[in-house]
């Protein structure tokens, strides 16, 4: 009896340790030192409490954070009962009653259910197009993407719980984070998944609370095993009611190992009026960026997009296309509908001129002139030298091949002669000159590296 009372006692130790996690410590002070175990038996943890008011309190506020961890620690049939001095009478915790139902949907509003249209089957409300298949791989989003795949074969047990996908708009949130949504659902059908955007469930917690639904609305937010939050930087400015009530089912589904997914336009540091408790679980999992694609990046998603849209687009107009449009991913799809709406109205084939006179309704051609001067700075900026270096006689290859490279795009990209180059890339012959252009043309041809970074510098001039 005495070490089963220990092992108790030790489980509520627990208990209390990680509620504390949940609570302010005023809170727990206050509210959760005082208690003490009586006694665990048939699923029932008596606690002694110091008052009625006490146990109204923690009722009122605190019992959603209470019973799940008891569950979690003294079984999924555990419930609470308190042990009132004086009387000592033992009170059910109310609320108590409400989680022995907490997984039959049936009793619970569902707020995403439109009142008069009955919807038994739990809808994650996600769209089955955003999927990983289509989601092309590039170096900007590789992380996000073998991050979620991760998430969505061990959904909970990785360590990236939350998932955090921050990045600009356009660049594929909402594709990836859905996609991590579907893959769940396609691997572990039992799990209950949900996509939500931060704006909806701030609508729906504001329905709920001006309709006296707000118990109901944690609790069908605790049934879900995966929860997808899309946009969260809108849960910013003045709306403590939000946060809080995201706070708790947070802390609610974290703690029981539930799979959180979050998406955000600026990185969890940046986001502007957000409570503190939550950004510090904000970076408990991963923070993983969706970055701009590069132009290979581009390139794939635009050969993607055209077989999606059955229209045939030459390579040049791909390369036109990805050229032009700035990285984001939307507007490389919105240049593709226009090409194809184009095309078939005026029954076109689509050619790099139909792409460059739709286009410049769409994006501003770039159409500069390229200098020397322009040139050596872009180089030099690209390779991080400074100037003087840049054009000095050093033969330390880190500065020789940059060198060699500006006097080849000098080549390249202006009408000046090799003398011409060679006065202003720091008083070189021209027979410096062609040998660089030579080099560089060979290196291009064995060095993929070198290849791709001319690439990048002459997109930049471009
Ligand atoms: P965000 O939520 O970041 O604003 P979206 O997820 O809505 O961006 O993406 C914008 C569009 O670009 C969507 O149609 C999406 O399918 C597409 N998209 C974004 N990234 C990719 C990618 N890597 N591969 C294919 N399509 C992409
Ligand atoms: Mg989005």
């Amino acid at each position: 009896m005495d070490s089963a009372l220990t092992q108790h006692q030790t489980l509520w130790q627990t208990c209390l340790f990680q509620v504390k996690q949940y609570t302010s410590e005023e809170v727990f002070t206050r509210l959760f030192k005082p208690l003490e175990v009586h006694s665990f038996d048939r699923n029932i943890l008596k606690l002694r409490v110091p008052s009625k008011q006490h146990v109204a309190q923690l009722e009122q506020d605190y019992i959603k954070i209470l019973i799940p961890i008891v569950r979690n620690l003294f079984g999924a049939s555990a419930s609470v009962t308190y042990l009132i001095p004086q009387t000592a009478t033992s009170t059910t915790a109310a609320s108590s009653r409400g989680y022995e139902t907490s997984t039959d949907t049936r009793v619970i509003k569902n707020p995403f259910i439109i009142p008069g249209i009955k919807r038994v089957k739990f809808d994650s409300q996600l769209l089955g197009h955003y999927t990983f298949e289509n989601f092309v791989e590039g170096d900007c989003n590789r992380l996000v993407r073998s991050a979620g795949i991760s998430v969505s074969v061990n959904p909970g047990t990785t360590s990236f719980n939350p998932m955090f996908v921050y990045g600009n708009s356009g660049l594929g949130k909402t594709h990836v984070a859905q996609a991590i949504g579907n893959d769940i659902i396609q691997r572990h059908p039992n799990l209950k998944v949900l996509y939500v955007s931060a704006n909806r469930f701030q609508a729906q917690f504001q329905y709920a609370s001006q309709h006296g639904e707000i118990s109901d609305f944690i609790q069908f937010y605790q049934l879900v095993d995966v929860l997808i939050v899309d946009d969260i930087q809108e849960f910013s400015g003045n709306k403590p009611g939000t946060q809080n009530v995201f706070f708790n089912i947070f802390n609610q589904l974290h703690m029981l190992g539930k799979q959180l997914i979050l998406t955000s336009d600026r990185p969890p540091v940046e986001l502007k009026d957000i409570d503190e408790r939550l950004l510090t679980r904000f970076k408990w999992g991963l923070s993983a960026q969706l970055e701009a694609p590069d132009y290979e990046t581009k390139k794939a998603i635009l050969r993607q997009k055209a077989i999606n849209l059955d229209i045939k687009v030459n390579e040049d107009v791909i390369e036109f296309v990805a050229n032009n449009v700035k990285a984001n991913v939307r507007e490389l799809e919105g240049a593709l509908t226009a090409l194809k709406a184009h095309s078939s109205l005026m029954q076109k084939e689509i050619t790099i001129d139909l792409a460059r006179s739709i286009m410049r309704d769409i994006v501003t051609i770039k159409n500069v002139d390229i200098t020397i001067e322009t040139i050596l700075e872009e180089v030099a900026q690209y390779y991080k030298l400074d100037m003087a270096a840049l054009l000095s006689n050093s033969r330390k290859r880190e500065i020789v091949v940059p060198r060699q490279v500006a006097m080849y795009l000098c080549k390249m990209h202006t009408k000046a002669s090799l003398a011409e180059i060679g006065k202003v890339s720091g008083k070189k012959n021209h027979a410096t000159v062609l040998y660089a252009c030579n080099t560089v043309v060979d290196l291009m041809s064995t060095d993929k590296i070198i290849k791709h970074q001319i690439e990048e510098i002459e997109r930049k001039l471009k």
